[in-house]
């Protein structure tokens, strides 16, 4: 490794094990760099086919209609993501607003939809009416929801996908563990659910939450089966550069349909000015891949690095990545809160800032987060939190360069140290 001495000091002991786990990332790292000059090629040839120019640059205001900038990013975003179209709009807040749009705009009263890959993402939950509340909630606007678990192993439920298919309008598969330890899905695995549930109910729609999972692997969901993807700008395909937004990408149909969900029945997609959005939004495009790329590197090397300390992780060193997340289960109190302060340190904004443990609304343990981004809870860069409780575990995303994200799991590695040492005094 690079002596960094005079910057900063690591001791003898995490400079060899870092060394010795980089070794072990090598095979990753190589399949990892394919991926990414095959995604970088994706995308650049999306630009070229669809003529992007610098006047689509620049936004419109108003009603936006007629915003050649917001059109033309649609259609390079279908092409990169191999889709027949796609929605992609900093008006969208969030993911979950993105998710809600995408299911609100597709199902109707009377429909049923089942989750495939157990429970939701927490934040669905009130989308989806599983949490009471009076808030316009699908439940309460007519549809039904049903959960088929995962089994045991994590692996899909194909019978039971392709028989509960069979009464519903569409079938939900969250690609990344999110919060949980189950095993992320591949995209090919996805293809596989997708197919059980065509076999099931060839009219049913698939739909895939694709948070964290853009451009780790060289195909997305709707290339293999699904009908309809959604995702974040702040995560992966905004490239650490798109300030906010989302993107709906899958069936043309469909797509037109979230639309009419986005602004409203009649205007649909014609309208929504993208102001100065517009080349930001395709500059991160632009650069996620490489993004994308140098995060899953930190990632491999968090979970290597931490197998070298001795702590169970997951995925483990040489599993195929779908998508950037990282789970360490750290043992104690004390570790989580280190490493998250390691993290913290290591961050280019806000790095003097000590993150504490919090009480935060909706969760039953406190949670602590380390953060210091340059777009507010974007986690395409290098971030980390867990709930305080049995096992302790800590998830890590991100990382916009390797040598940056490298650094902080150092740093992470080196505060759970210091912590130590100081309690041993
Ligand atoms: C991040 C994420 C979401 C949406 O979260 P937001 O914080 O609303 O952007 C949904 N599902 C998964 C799996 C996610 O990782």
């Amino acid at each position: 490794m690079t002596d960094l001495t005079g910057i900063y000091s690591f001791s003898p002991r995490l400079l060899e094990l870092a060394e010795r786990a980089e070794e072990r990332c090598r095979e990753d790292f190589r399949r990892i760099e394919d991926i990414e000059c095959y995604n970088e090629a994706k995308v650049l040839k999306a630009f070229s086919d669809n003529r992007v120019s610098s006047a689509h640059l620049v936004g419109t205001t108003g009603y936006g209609y007629d915003d050649m900038g917001r059109d033309t990013l649609d259609r390079v975003f279908a092409r990169a993501l191999g889709a027949e179209d796609a929605l992609v709009r900093h008006q969208f807040v969030s993911g979950t607003h993105t998710l809600s749009t995408a299911l609100f705009g597709v199902l109707r009263a009377g429909d049923t939809m089942v989750s495939v890959t157990g429970a939701p993402y927490d934040t669905m939950e009130e989308v989806i009416g599983i949490r009471a509340g009076n808030t316009g909630s699908l439940k309460e606007f007519g549809i039904s929801y049903r959960q088929v678990e995962l089994l045991p192993d994590g692996a899909p439920d194909y019978a039971a996908i392709e028989r509960e298919a069979k009464t519903a309008k569409m079938v939900y598969i969250q690609r990344s563990r999110g919060y949980s330890l189950r095993p992320s899905l591949t995209v090919e695995t996805i293809g596989r659910m997708a197919a059980a549930a065509k076999k099931g109910n060839p009219e049913v729609i698939v739909f895939v939450d694709n948070c964290y999972g853009e451009f780790v692997e060289t195909k997305e969901p709707v290339e293999v089966g699904a009908d309809l993807m959604a995702g974040s700008l702040i995560k992966n395909p905004g490239g650490g550069i798109a300030p906010t937004g989302g993107y709906i990408a899958g069936r043309h149909d469909l797509v037109e349909l979230c639309g009419y969900r986005a602004t409203c029945p009649g205007i649909g997609r014609e309208s929504g000015c993208t102001q100065d959005q517009n080349r930001g939004l395709y500059l991160g495009f632009f650069h996620a891949p490489s993004a994308v790329a140098n995060a899953v590197k930190t990632s491999c090397f968090a979970c290597a690095l931490f197998e070298e300390l001795g702590y169970p992780v997951t995925p483990k060193c040489g599993t195929p990545r779908t998508d950037i997340i990282a789970a360490i289960e750290l043992g104690s109190a004390e570790n989580l809160c280190a490493f998250c302060r390691g993290i913290q340190a290591g961050s280019p904004v806000d790095s003097h800032v000590t993150p504490e443990p919090w009480a935060m609304p909706g969760y039953s343990d406190e949670v602590i987060m380390a953060a210091g981004t340059f777009t507010m809870g974007a986690s395409l860069e290098l971030s980390a939190d867990g709930p305080l409780r049995e096992p302790y575990s800590v998830w890590v995303q991100g990382g916009l360069t390797y040598n940056t994200g490298k650094l902080g799991i150092l740093l992470a590695a080196k505060a759970m140290e210091d912590a130590r040492k100081q309690e041993a005094k």
